[in-house]
């Protein structure tokens, strides 16, 4: 087994064969040398019947093994249960949607394959068909994140990669319950290649992400990867600290009117302040708890496969 192509599903059942279709197409002379790992993230359409039925197809020579989950536990999720099935020798990540070509990876296993210092080829956005308000928050986001974080992110870095069997291994010993493959992928390091690549318009269905679930994800990204915001807090006790007792000299020394006003504000600023702070460190705190209660990323319903044709 050569290849091992990962897709998170979630509600994509017009996009199944249609993927299908544009992957066995681009790979048509690579019979045999792939093996395509579907992860239906609790969808709640017909995605693991469409699944079930380009498993059961009768010409279906390739090797197709589908997982339901059962319930959504989110791409993350289905990326970690795709890594934990996969076996080939390189293994790529890819949506289900058709807006990363499947062809793409063609190009993809020709750099690893020449290039044998290169471990990971990662496909990045360059420009992304998106409102420019979202461009400057996703930027903004990769400065706070790589000032703030122990390994860098590129811009616009996409999950959309191939990589080979020894990255794909050190990312399933990390046992991390919040994962962020984007920083994880950073963390293991190896020598990656970037490559740029245009972002085809989704064929069927709509995205999965708003503008909510953007900045939570953002959010896990820090948390995960940074532990500067824990520390501002010391930085801000200290300047608060210092700036109250010049405060409280100036006061004494001109004995001004004004000073009561100011007092209520410092209050008022020092304990929104201190709240602030305090949400933050819970953050960190529910955290510790998720990663203590050590809950299974996902759970699986049922799995099936060309390779056994068997349903568990
Ligand atoms: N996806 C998933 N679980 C989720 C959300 C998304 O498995 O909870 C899958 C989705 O089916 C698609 C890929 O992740 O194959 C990327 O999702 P989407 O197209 O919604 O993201 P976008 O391309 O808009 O960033
Ligand atoms: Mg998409």
């Amino acid at each position: 087994m050569k290849l091992s192509v990962i897709i998170p599903c979630h509600n994509e059942e017009k996009n199944i064969f249609l993927f299908y279709d544009e992957f066995k197409n681009a790979f048509k002379y690579y019979k045999n040398t792939f093996e395509l790992i579907f992860i239906d993230d609790g969808s709640k359409d017909n995605t693991f019947k469409e699944l079930k039925k380009l498993v059961e197809k009768k010409e279906n020579i390739d090797n197709i093994k589908a997982l339901s989950f059962s319930r959504n536990f989110g791409k993350e999720a289905a990326m970690y249960a795709g890594l934990k099935e996969a076996k080939g020798d390189y293994v790529c990540i890819i949506d289900a949607d058709l807006q990363q070509k499947p062809s793409i990876i063609l190009d993809m296993i020709k750099i690893l394959d020449k290039e044998k210092e290169y471990d990971c080829v990662c496909a990045y956005q360059n420009n992304r068909k998106e409102n420019r308000l979202m461009t400057k928050i996703k930027r903004t986001f990769y400065k706070i994140i790589n000032s703030t974080s122990e390994v860098k992110f590129v811009t616009g870095a996409s999950d959309f990669r191939l990589f080979r069997k020894s990255v794909a291994e050190s990312i399933i010993t990390l046992g991390e319950h919040h994962r962020f493959l984007k920083g994880i992928f950073s963390y293991v390091g190896f020598n990656t290649f970037y490559i740029p690549y245009e972002v085809e318009e989704r064929v069927n269905g709509k995205t999965n992400w708003n503008f909510t679930k953007l900045v939570k994800y953002a959010i896990d990204g820090i948390l995960s990867f940074s532990n500067l915001p824990l520390k501002l807090s010391l930085y801000f006790g200290n300047f608060i600290f210092i700036s109250s007792i010049i405060y409280l000299i100036v006061a004494l020394i001109l004995k001004l009117e004004i000073v009561t006003t100011l007092m209520f504000f410092f209050i008022f600023l020092s304990l929104s302040i201190i709240l602030i702070f305090i949400g933050i460190t819970n953050l960190y705190i529910a955290r510790i708890y998720d990663e203590v209660k050590s809950r299974p990323n996902y759970i699986i319903r049922s799995t099936i496969s060309t390779e056994k044709n068997n349903k568990k």
